[in-house]
């Protein structure tokens, strides 16, 4: 199985009905008219456009996941959302461990282990997010730290079906400073080998490996072109139609 790639945007916590609306008619109508479309494209919005989004890029191919979910299927903790939910609601997808909610909410890598396992159990495939701080890189440990948060948040049972890695250094989120392209190769790489040892060549070769980190309509042709990157995890240039139709043809 070629690895195809994956552009996945993460709407973060942006946009009302209108500008939602507005993203994903504006992302369906031009995908529409691709006939021949070398990427796949997923959009995360906020929980609450999931629905109308889910309905808005109906027939297009697009796909649509959530941010987060919690690590069980149902019960009593207000305000979370169960993997369940997600489906039932035309989910393919779920971000697990984005870097955001590990600083913000205190999320270790058990706790995205645990959710990613809860995604699998609900029929979507997790996309896990890892990557180091600035002061991690600086003091030599951006392959250690990436390597223990990988084997600390696969899930159990994952495939290249059910699983895609998210390389997210978080340094470059947000801030317009990207990895160089050598950079998140050398991370890649590394995490394509951990890939091979803990769940062999096969799923290895085949897992997708995005890159996250100001990636955008300029510098995504090149951060694309490298052996291991197989998409990218995009948050601001996913907001505007174009950058991230741009981005989805950039592949080499
Ligand atoms: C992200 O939200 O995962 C991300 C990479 O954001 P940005 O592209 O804005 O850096």
């Amino acid at each position: 199985m070629a690895r195809r790639i994956l552009a996945a945007g993460n709407w973060k916590m942006n946009g009302l009905q209108a500008d939602g609306l507005a993203l994903a008619s504006g992302l369906a109508a031009q995908r529409k008219s691709e006939s021949n479309a070398k990427v796949d494209m997923l959009v995360c919005p906020p929980f609450v456009l999931i629905s109308k989004v889910v309905d808005a890029v109906a027939g297009s191919g697009i796909m649509v996941g959530g941010q987060d979910c919690h690590m069980t299927e149902k019960g009593a903790h207000t305000g979370d959302t169960s993997a369940w939910m997600l489906k039932d609601t035309g989910c393919t997808h779920v971000i697990v461990g984005h870097s955001e909610r590990r600083t913000n909410h205190g999320e270790t890598d058990d706790v995205v282990k645990a959710k990613a396992e809860a995604a699998l159990a609900a029929g979507l495939v997790a996309i896990v997010c890892i990557g180091e701080t600035l002061e991690e890189r600086d003091a030599g440990k951006t392959l250690d730290v990436n390597r223990r948060q990988l084997l600390g948040s696969l899930p159990d049972g994952a495939t290249a079906a059910n699983t895609v890695v998210a390389y997210e250094p978080v340094w470059a989120i947000g801030t317009g400073r990207t990895a160089t392209p050598e950079q998140a190769q050398e991370v890649h790489a590394m995490l394509r080998g951990e890939l091979v040892g803990k769940l062999g060549q096969g799923i290895a070769d085949d897992m997708l490996i995005l890159y996250g980190g100001s990636m955008n309509a300029k510098n995504a042709k090149e951060l694309l072109a490298q052996t291991d990157i197989d998409g990218g995890l995009i948050g601001g240039a996913a907001l505007k139609v174009d950058d991230f139709m741009t981005i989805s043809h950039s592949a080499p």
